[in-house]
């Protein structure tokens, strides 16, 4: 064989697999339509704003770590929570198991929105059998069902009103389309799954494929592309500072500030901005640049 057309066979073979490898790795993309990209130590820059933040705002907010050894705050939850069955405007492609299972308006939304997207992939058998659970019923629960499947009154992330189980009416959440879908999607509405069966050594609770916590936009989505847990994150938060995200085209700066006593901070980032404590010793600060 002339040695330019073997030259010339061994350029289509790699410029096949090439091709080939750039092809599969493009069919991925769709499936993910939210990109992340995080930068751990932003420029130094002029633009910013301070806010007030009080000792109380470490107790206040989405990002609140609610487990074993963090108990939900004495002020409980924000927001009021009402009897799904009783609103049922709040019922919005989603059934409930009986009128005990309570919500607040804000999260019944969320919830709405992301089993919106689910129906339009064909998934729609969701079940909601346990929202917000006041210290009384967390009580009856702990004392029926045992510490192997409820925590004692005060500690269950139940009594916080950001969670809630969610199950499917064809199948146990493990193997139901629902369980898969929430499992891979649920993140893109600010939702996660909050005990995980990889990280069952970190949370202190068992695998439970039915159990949401809402946290909000952009943190599920970093959270998700990490692999981490609420424990894990607000860990990673307080160890890089600040992170930048972009998610969905939308730009979004986390910062993380210790409060030990009433004071302000300088936030260096320009935005519309959220902020919560995490129920331990500090705020987030998220900025959404605009
Ligand atoms: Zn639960």
């Amino acid at each position: 064989m002339k040695k330019w057309v073997f030259c010339l066979l061994v350029l289509l073979v790699l410029s096949y697999a090439f091709v080939k490898f750039k092809a599969s790795d493009l069919s991925i993309i769709p499936l993910h339509k939210i990109t992340l990209t995080e930068e751990n130590s932003p420029t130094p820059t002029d633009r910013g704003f301070t806010i007030k933040v009080t000792q109380e705002q470490v107790y206040q907010g989405d990002l609140l770590l609610v487990n074993q050894d963090h108990p939900v705050p004495d002020q409980g939850p924000a927001e009021e929570a009402v009897s799904l069955a009783q609103h049922r405007e709040l019922l919005q492609g989603f059934s409930v198991l009986d009128n005990t299972v309570r919500l607040s308006e804000r999260l019944a939304g969320k919830l709405a929105e992301m089993v919106a997207a689910a129906g339009e992939d064909g998934v729609n058998h969701f079940l909601i059998t346990s929202g917000y659970r006041d210290e009384q019923r967390q009580d009856e629960l702990y004392r029926q069902m045992g510490a192997e499947y409820a925590m004692p009154a005060g500690y269950s992330e139940h009594n916080l009103g950001l969670s809630l189980d969610i199950g499917s009416s064809q199948a146990e959440m493990n193997v139901a389309p629902e369980g898969q879908w929430l499992k891979e999607n649920a993140w893109r509405y600010g939702f996660v799954l909050r005990y995980p069966e990889n990280k069952t050594a970190v949370t202190g609770i068992q695998y439970e494929p039915w159990h949401f916590r809402y946290v909000g936009l952009p943190h599920s989505a970093i959270m998700q592309k990490n692999d981490m847990v609420l424990e894990e994150y607000l860990d990673y938060l307080k160890d890089k500072q600040a992170v930048k995200v972009e998610v969905n085209g939308q730009t979004y700066q986390v910062f993380y500030f210790p409060v030990t006593d009433d004071g302000t901070i300088r936030v260096p980032a320009e935005g519309s901005y959220e902020i919560s404590g995490n129920n331990r010793d500090g705020v987030v600060v998220t900025v959404h640049e605009e």
